[in-house]
């Protein structure tokens, strides 16, 4: 890593992941501490002490990618679901903090930056980000731009009347509520009972347990029934697929996936449609804050 470099952070439902990025997107050292959930002040320290486990004096920003739908002109978490953070910049407190530049994104609009950018969907113009991890994120690229609005990808309906939506939304049959790993986490305590997890279903599918295959075909074309809507809204024909049980259970997911996706999509949106899983893995989201760090010091937001 050679000239600038700045520090990622990915917030996300369970981990706080930050990391020395350059400007080319590699990324250096990284640091992980839990997400703390109890309220938005011990949120906001975890923050810190992820930030503080990296900071030098050759750090020139900081970039964040945080679960919140993001007043794109402030920089403020208007909203979150599954974490305590509302009313507040991120990028000003902390980047106050350290006395350096900072800027902030949505999370999964963070992740399509860095696989547009380095990822799986260099030099393509259109793309939709889907990241499967606590919840579902969404980001969009369109026509060549990052689009920096309110991109609540993972809160569309799939199911009508379908399953509660989970944290602090109160909708019913959203994506987030049948395909996230939160609600793996639920398919696999249907097959198991309490206390069964995501990561057991994957697993045990790898093995060639039909159950979990079935488990999570099933949570793959609830996926392309989204994905489907989601090509005949913006048109892109790229879909990756990050967040961390997305990564994980992206064999299992993607072929139902494709083709209900490709039922559902009118041509010629279907025509060359493809889902692929994030290039950079779990760390498009850090990648992508790296960038929105950049960014900011660049004074471009
Ligand atoms: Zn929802």
């Amino acid at each position: 890593m050679s000239g600038d470099r700045v520090i990622g952070v990915d917030l996300g439902g369970t981990k706080i992941l930050a990391g020395l990025v350059g400007r080319d997107g590699t990324v250096g050292e990284t640091h992980e501490v839990p997400t703390p959930t109890e309220s938005q002040d011990a949120l906001l320290a975890g923050l810190e002490k992820a930030v503080a486990g990296l900071f030098s004096d050759g750090v020139a920003a900081l970039g964040f990618g945080v679960p919140s739908v993001v007043d794109p002109a402030t920089g403020v978490s208007l909203g979150s679901i599954n974490i305590p953070l509302e009313g507040v910049s991120v990028a000003a407190v902390l980047g106050e903090r350290f006395g350096v530049p900072a800027g902030v994104e949505n999370d999964a609009t963070a992740a399509a930056l860095g696989e547009w950018r380095v990822g799986a969907g260099r030099g393509v113009d259109d793309l939709l980000m889907l990241t499967l991890g606590t919840g579902v994120g969404g980001g969009v690229v369109l026509g060549g731009r990052l689009f920096r609005g309110w991109a609540e990808l993972g809160h569309m309906v799939v199911v009508a009347d379908g399953p509660p939506c989970q944290g602090a939304c109160s909708g019913r049959g959203h994506l987030e509520a049948v395909a996230s790993g939160n609600a793996a986490d639920r398919a696999a305590e249907g097959l198991w009972g309490p206390g069964a997890t995501a990561e057991q279903l994957v697993e045990r599918a790898r093995g060639g347990d039909a159950e979990a295959v079935g488990a999570l075909e099933q949570i793959g074309r609830l996926l392309g029934v989204g994905i489907g809507s989601l090509v005949n809204v913006f048109g892109a024909r790229l879909v990756v697929v990050g967040g961390g049980f997305g990564i994980a259970a992206a064999p299992f997911l993607f072929g139902p996936a494709l083709e209900v996706a490709r039922r559902e999509a009118l041509a010629p949106g279907r025509e060359g449609l493809r889902i692929v899983a994030a290039e950079l893995g779990e760390d498009a989201g850090l990648v992508g804050a790296g960038f929105v760090g950049f960014a900011a010091l660049d004074g471009e937001r």
